[in-house]
């Protein structure tokens, strides 16, 4: 009889000039794995850094053959870098993190015992944000009710993307093409049997966060883009009621000019009504500017991220066999390096 085969679960790193924390976050992340006694990996994918994040990952690869990365050829993303890193990765569940140790290693056996008991996405949610500044805590209590009403998705604010995924759910998230992604929507919305894990955030430990207001608003915007088309129908509905409006208005004058005669000329009624319209106008035409903007760019249909090097035994791109997944597969493989990882700690 072959003794039973030990559970393989693999951690998904994207990494954006992280050089200073690698060391911190492969030592606690290693020990929390070996405490579980499962066969694991570490995939860190390195999204075009700018910094030493590369070479640092290369020597605990060396060391360490379970320690693996993929380099992405330029930044694409946190959230495209954490699709590549679900097409990479191998093991019977995957678990997400960042690499700043914000989404605390240790969590990870809470994460594994909801896996273990029958839950298929474990989805993290993080129960303070005294480490967040006040506008950031301000525009995420704003943006998870307004995402809820125009998604109808149940997601709390506190939702990140500090996630266990099974093999199922892994596949399922790779069939995804879309680049405008929300990484933590499409967690909530492939479904499966999902339980959520609450843990507190610690400060990041070195380094800078690379999402400043603006890059925020516009991953919100993609957020709700992405899940809701509301926006863009609203505006036949808020159109009959201001054109109505103004017909009710226009009726009022003719009947007022009748009875009483033209006293003043219109003039503020006119420009307010001119300025309001022609905002409202603007403002529609932006909202249908900015799905069309995504459109296009779904439509081009370009690969979603582009590999220029890999260390170690990685799963090949289109792991769910989804042939127009991934990677740009000919080209770009043949542009890799060889596979410089050894692995031979399987033995
Ligand atoms: N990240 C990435 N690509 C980017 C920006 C960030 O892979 O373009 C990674 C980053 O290295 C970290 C995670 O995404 O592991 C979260 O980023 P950060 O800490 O900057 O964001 P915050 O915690 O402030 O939301
Ligand atoms: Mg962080």
């Amino acid at each position: 009889m072959t003794p039973p085969r030990r559970i393989q679960l693999g951690v998904v790193i994207p990494a954006f000039n992280e050089e200073s924390n690698i060391a911190a976050v492969v030592e606690a992340t290693r020990r929390e794995l070996d405490a579980l006694g499962v066969d694991w990996t570490i995939t860190f994918v390195d999204d075009g850094s700018r910094d030493h994040t590369r070479e640092v990952i290369r020597q605990w690869n060396a060391r360490d053959g379970r320690i693996r990365a993929v380099f992405l050829s330029r930044n694409f993303g946190k959230e495209l870098a954490i699709a590549a890193g679900l097409r990479k990765a191998t093991g019977d569940a995957i678990v997400v993190m960042d690499a700043d140790l914000q989404h605390p290693p240790a969590a990870i056996r809470r994460f594994f015992e909801a896996w273990q008991g029958g839950a298929e996405v474990v989805l993290g949610h993080r129960a303070d944000e005294m480490h967040a500044g006040f506008l950031r805590q301000l525009a995420s209590r704003t943006f998870y009710p307004v995402f809820r009403l125009l998604s109808q998705m149940p997601l709390r604010a506190g939702t990140v993307d500090f996630v266990l995924l099974d093999r199922k759910a892994v596949d399922a998230v790779n069939r995804f093409n879309e680049r405008t992604r929300f990484t933590k929507g499409l967690f909530r919305w492939i479904g499966f049997r999902t339980e959520t894990v609450t843990f507190v955030a610690d400060a990041r430990t070195a380094g800078v966060s690379s999402f400043n207001f603006r890059r925020l608003l516009h991953f919100a915007v993609d957020g709700i883009v992405a899940f809701s088309s509301f926006p863009l129908r609203m505006w036949s509905g808020i159109g009959v009621l201001i054109s109505s409006g103004s017909m009710l208005y226009a009726i009022y004058f003719l009947v007022r000019t009748l009875v009483h005669g033209n006293d003043v000329p219109g003039f503020p009624s006119l420009i307010v009504s001119i300025t309001f319209l022609s905002g409202i106008q603007l403002l529609s035409l932006g909202v249908i500017g900015e799905y069309l903007s995504r459109i296009y760019e779904e439509v081009k249909a370009r690969p979603l991220f582009l590999v220029s090097e890999e260390l170690g035994d990685l799963e090949e791109a289109a792991a769910a066999g989804d042939s127009a997944a991934g990677t740009a597969p000919e080209s770009s493989r043949a542009a890799e390096p060889a596979k410089s990882g050894s692995v031979s700690h399987a033995a």
